[in-house]
């Protein structure tokens, strides 16, 4: 038998916003890789990339918090916080944050949160699992949470450092296009279609890609126009 990474890409996963805080910082990033483990007591494995900011406050303060999304989660949100590093930029300014006992909890789009303290840590090569006990978690709304398929379904793909990133499968995009098609950032995946617009950015519905100023950027991931790439 060959190994075939698209037999692992069936799998399924949730989608969770993991936030932690240390030294002073605070800062929530998105991941697939979060399961419970055991249910008594209530002890979960995340794991998160190394590179990442999140990592460093998760292990530097023992402690993380994270949300279960809602499929209705809109993709700025998630791009926020999946494709920006809290290195640049201040996430948890954006979303509208509960303080836990330890660390900060996003509510905005959350079925539930949870906090939970770092009881081990395991070096998986590029990502760290942590395997972490639930101390505190509620439940924020009754809403269906937002699957990795689901999310994948509805725009782009996984960023670069998510443990389920499959790296660039499409080829890329041929560059005649039709005047009304619809253009896809190169970053995150996002896909602008001139039928839908950007209303929330001031675009209305039926403009096409080549009217949009000059200044507008990727509502997900804050790429240029030049980033785009026609369908
Ligand atoms: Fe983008």
């Amino acid at each position: 038998m060959a190994m075939d990474p698209k037999a692992l890409w069936t799998m399924s996963y949730g989608m969770y916003l993991v936030t932690a805080r240390a030294g002073g910082r605070a800062n929530g990033q998105i991941a697939n890789a979060v399961f419970q483990v055991t249910a008594e007591p209530p002890r979960l494995a995340i794991a998160i990339n190394k590179e990442n900011f999140t990592h460093d406050l998760i292990r530097d303060g023992g402690w993380c918090g994270f949300a279960v999304l809602a499929e209705s989660a809109p993709m700025e949100f998630i791009g926020l916080f999946g494709f920006k590093s809290g290195r640049d930029v201040d996430k948890l300014a954006h979303a509208t944050v509960r303080d836990g006992l330890h660390v900060p909890l996003v509510v905005d789009h959350a079925v539930a949160v949870a906090e939970a303290r770092v009881l081990q840590t395991t070096d998986a090569g590029t990502h760290t699992v942590f395997i972490v006990e639930a101390v505190n978690a509620e439940v924020v709304s009754g809403a269906a949470p937002l699957t990795y398929a689901g999310y994948h379904a509805r725009k782009g793909k996984a960023p670069k450092n998510a443990p389920t990133y499959r790296g660039e499968t499409e080829p890329p995009a041929p560059p005649a296009a039709s005047p009304a098609s619809t253009w896809t950032c190169g970053v995150c995946g996002y896909t602008y279609d001139p039928e839908e617009g950007d209303p929330a950015h001031g675009v209305a519905p039926g403009t096409r890609f080549e009217d949009l100023p000059d200044d507008w950027v990727c509502p997900v991931c804050g790429a240029p126009k030049d980033a785009f790439l026609p369908d």
